[in-house]
């Protein structure tokens, strides 16, 4: 009977604990306090430590902190919102932004068991919480600051323990900010507002990599995302790649402004540099370069390729009206999502889209988007309109050179997937497709203003077919099978 009562308990221990059948191993369940206040309800949750990341469910910061959360499971992106300010976070990369602004963390979001786990330091101290993690109790503390008093002291700007004192922002000053860092497959990449150029030198005994960026200062933003202490430095303790052990960074001089990154090698290596984006720069030092001391670009880093997806239009903007009235930009989404969710399923691709529901985002802005991920290809499905009720049939537009090869693919798959007349791969002068960097197309799918066109590319048929095409094409050209 023992046994039994032994058995039953263990049943019970299962049956109480949700999550805890599927992960006999997990970590122990954790409870979360603001001030002091448990949010947690007596109940664990899942908490996961990770490379020093308190990583919580997204559903705990909706539930528990009530802000505003969106998640679209197409793109497995996390939008959050709360203050006025929106952060939008993507499972699997340590891309994020903050109001539009690119920042890295030092940990992406994860699915596990089913469950997204964000970053809550990074969310909580966005939105003004201290956060702290006891690692023995297991415990998170989320602290709402008090409101300052205002200070009669006109002398008391210095000596106020701890404050970081960040110069103000690049508009003021001409300054670069530093907005984060990251070092993921032996690459080690920083996130920076302005127009800073690093100055990157190899330093022997010990072995380093000292990366220099002059006139340039870290936003408060990084203080989120990294440790800094008051004098402004820190350092990133890498412990899974064993030609690195660690990443050391400070504000090396404050006249001129420094910031300086010191890579600490446990063995000489070789890198390349490459910087990317307009006022957003992500700069990437990649040790996977080659030796002989190539310090150009290396291709594919056996990364995953990011492709982002554009549906044109949306919300106020509806794009092209049809002969029977239907909107342009519900079709562009309905292709999009249908795409996305086809492409969600390669290993080797990642996929993200510059809009997920009916909402508007400038030209400028989806650029922004695929420049900032510094993505592989971005592809902007549209439907035409023309003053001729007997124009019909499907396009593939194309600005740059560096997109003609990808168009062509790209147009074999869709002029199949729709059986219209094929009116071929042409050069268009459009937005998107010329102030992105990389391989940029536009598929005009079909012709709204004539009724048979705009009657199929309604249906779900076409649109699945569509899809697939585009997933076809985007595999085809990436080499991906
Ligand atoms: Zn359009």
């Amino acid at each position: 009977m023992k046994k039994f009562a032994f058995m039953l308990l263990l049943l019970l221990l299962v049956v109480v604990l949700p999550g805890h059948g599927q992960a006999a191993s997990a970590q122990p369940q954790s409870k979360i306090f603001l001030d002091g206040q448990e949010l947690t309800a007596g109940q664990g949750v899942q908490v996961e430590n990770v490379n020093n990341s308190i990583m919580v469910p997204l559903r705990m910061i909706a539930e528990n902190l009530g802000y505003k959360v969106d998640w679209d499971q197409p793109s497995k992106t996390v939008k959050i919102e709360q203050q006025g300010k929106t952060i939008q976070l993507i499972v699997d990369q340590t891309a994020a932004s903050v109001d539009g602004k690119t920042v890295i963390l030092t940990t992406a979001p994860l699915l596990k068991n089913n469950t997204t786990l964000v970053p809550i330091r990074f969310i909580g101290e966005q939105f003004g919480l201290t956060v702290k993690w006891d690692n023995v109790k297991k415990v998170v503390d989320l602290i709402t600051p008090q409101i300052p008093e205002p200070n009669t002291d006109d002398s008391g700007s210095s000596g106020n323990g701890g404050t970081v004192v960040v110069p103000p922002g690049e508009d003021a000053s001409g300054l670069s900010m530093v907005n984060g860092i990251s070092f993921n497959d032996n690459r080690f990449i920083i996130a920076m507002e302005g127009n800073s150029q690093p100055v990157v030198s190899k330093v022997g005994s010990p072995d380093r990599i000292v990366v220099d960026l002059p006139n340039a200062t870290f936003s408060d933003l990084f203080g989120t995302g990294q440790q800094l202490d008051p004098d402004l430095n820190g350092k990133l303790a890498i412990t899974d790649y064993p030609d690195v052990s660690g990443i050391r960074y400070s504000l090396y001089s404050s006249d001129p402004y420094t910031v300086r990154f010191v890579i600490d090698l446990n063995t000489p290596k070789n890198y390349s540099v490459e910087v990317s984006g307009d006022s957003s720069k992500l700069i990437v030092i990649d040790l996977n370069a080659q030796a002989s001391g190539d310090t150009t670009t290396q291709p594919g880093n056996n990364g995953r390729k990011l492709v982002v997806l554009d549906a044109g239009h949306g919300a106020k903007d509806s794009g092209a009206v049809g002969v029977t009235g239907k909107y342009e930009k519900n079709f562009n989404l309905a292709v999009i999502l249908k795409a996305a969710e086809l492409l969600k399923q390669e290993n080797k691709i990642d996929v993200v889209l510059t809009r997920s529901d009916d909402t508007f985002l400038e030209l400028k802005e989806r650029a922004a988007i695929a420049n900032n991920l510094k993505a592989d290809l971005f592809v902007s499905v549209h439907a035409n309109s023309s003053g001729s009720s007997a124009a019909s049939g499907t396009e593939t537009y194309y600005q740059r050179e560096a997109s003609k090869a990808l168009a062509n693919v790209m147009h074999k798959y869709l002029v199949q997937a729709t059986g219209l007349s094929n009116r071929g791969v042409r050069y268009g002068n459009f937005h998107v497709i010329r102030e992105t960097k990389m391989p940029a197309v536009l598929l005009e799918v079909g012709y709204l203003s004539n009724k048979n066109d705009e009657a199929l590319l309604f249906t779900e048929s076409l649109q699945n077919s569509v899809a697939a095409g585009i997933a076809k094409g985007i595999k085809e050209y990436l080499g991906v099978q």
